[in-house]
């Protein structure tokens, strides 16, 4: 029931192999050059400057297809630099609005209410809007001047703080006493899960960690594609159903199996997130995770909300910590909203870090969660 597709050179057996996904590099053979299926093939195989199909085995193929169309994913180092600027377009509320009015004349009652409206519409929550500003009233107080530049270093002090640049965003992606890293993905559906699983999948590989991916979203046989395909890019092996409506517990239980067996350094599983009932997707969630607790402990579950649910996303937040016990929060969408607060509202609310944040459609807009970065990019 269960197939396993083959990626980079582990020993393990190959059960089912996929064929080749429409949309991978090698399907786009020019067709103007393909009088026949076997040509059009032999195309898909030429950049690579290898043998013709004829000359190769079937198993070969395979072999050169998957190398020529493996691509060479972004290291995550600096990726929240790069995409700085996506991040600072997008919250301009926040940082040019909160400069603007604080560093402007006199600040009366009227600038508090539109500092605090500003800092509120950011979805930072009430209480760090309270903090916040209490903070900067006292140091308007106390200290007085309010250039732009003193402005902004008050501003990124206060804000880092909320972020807090104390808490552990690492992600367990190494070897734990000697199997691999469970890492669960955990989320409603359209939060951008699957889309998490395939960025991290090659930030994974950019580090030269071992991934094997568990297609546990069942619900739809497009699903485990989209995540098959994230993942043939980078060469990292889909385990799935090859039908819809499979017991996701069991192709998840499988995964990990494989993972052990590959001795992979680390598995993630996408896991399905329909909402239409809460009861069932909850009840399925905890099936899962107590299947695969049955053969290892899950190191990691990260929950994917997306940034421009707001209040929204943070009662799904409440929901699956509820059932999964919510290591690390990944924020998608954040390059499309201007509420960046949400990052400090639903750490507060959960007590765990944002480890992620996805700032973009591209396979390499995810980045790992740097706090200094992040404010500098809110107020720069
Ligand atoms: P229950 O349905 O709540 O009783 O949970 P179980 O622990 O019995 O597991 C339910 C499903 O998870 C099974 O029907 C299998 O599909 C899957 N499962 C559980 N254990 C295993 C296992 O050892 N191997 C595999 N492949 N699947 C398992
Ligand atoms: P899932 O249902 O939770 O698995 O969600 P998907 O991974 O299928 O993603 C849903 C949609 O959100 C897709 O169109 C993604 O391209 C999009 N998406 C995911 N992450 C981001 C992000 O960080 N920024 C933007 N702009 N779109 C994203
Ligand atoms: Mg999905």
């Amino acid at each position: 029931m269960v197939g396993l597709v083959r990626g980079r050179g582990h020993g393990a057996k190959t059960r089912a192999l996929a064929p080749p996904t429409p949309s991978s590099p090698a399907g786009s053979a020019s067709e103007s050059e393909s009088d026949s299926g076997s040509e059009a093939r032999e195309s898909s195989a030429g950049p690579l400057g290898g043998p013709s199909v004829d000359t190769l085995e079937p198993g070969d193929l395979e072999d050169a297809t998957l190398v020529s169309s493996i691509e060479r994913p972004e290291s995550a180092t600096g990726r929240l630099q790069r995409l700085r600027a996506r991040l600072a377009r997008s919250n301009t509320a926040l940082g040019k609005g909160l400069l603007a009015l604080l560093s402007s004349g006199g600040l009366d009652e009227q600038s508090w209410d539109d500092v605090e409206e500003t800092l509120l519409s950011s979805d930072l929550g009430v209480e760090a809007t309270m903090e916040l500003v209490d903070s900067l009233r006292t140091r308007v107080k106390v200290e007085g001047a309010r250039d732009e530049e003193t402005v902004r270093r008050w501003l990124r002090q206060d804000l880092l703080r909320l972020v807090d640049p104390l808490m552990d965003r690492s992600i367990a992606s190494s070897r734990v006493e000697g199997r691999p890293a469970v890492v669960m993905v955990v989320g409603v559906n359209g939060t951008g899960k699957t889309t998490t699983v395939g960025k991290l999948a090659r930030v994974l590989v950019a580090e030269d960690k071992d991934v094997v991916l568990g297609a546990a979203d069942t619900f739809r046989a497009a699903a485990a594609d989209q995540l098959q395909t994230w993942g043939e890019r980078v060469g990292v092996p889909t385990i799935r159903s090859e039908r819809g409506g499979a017991d996701p517990a069991a192709v998840a239980f499988d995964a990990v199996r494989a993972a052990v067996e590959m001795e992979a350094d680390v598995v993630v599983i996408d896991t399905a997130g329909r909402l239409h009932n809460k009861v069932g997707l909850m009840d399925e969630l905890a099936k899962v995770k107590r299947v695969v607790e049955k053969q290892s402990p899950i190191d990691e579950v990260l929950l994917v909300l997306d940034a421009t649910t707001g209040q929204n996303g943070l009662r799904q937040a409440e929901v699956f910590a509820e059932v999964v016990n919510v290591t690390g929060i990944v924020l998608t969408k954040l390059d499309g909203t201007a509420k960046g607060g949400i990052v400090v509202a639903v750490q507060r609310k959960l007590g765990v870090p944002v480890k992620l944040v996805g700032l973009g459609e591209g396979p390499d807009d995810l980045a790992p969660f740097d706090p200094e970065a992040f404010v500098d990019a809110l107020i720069s």
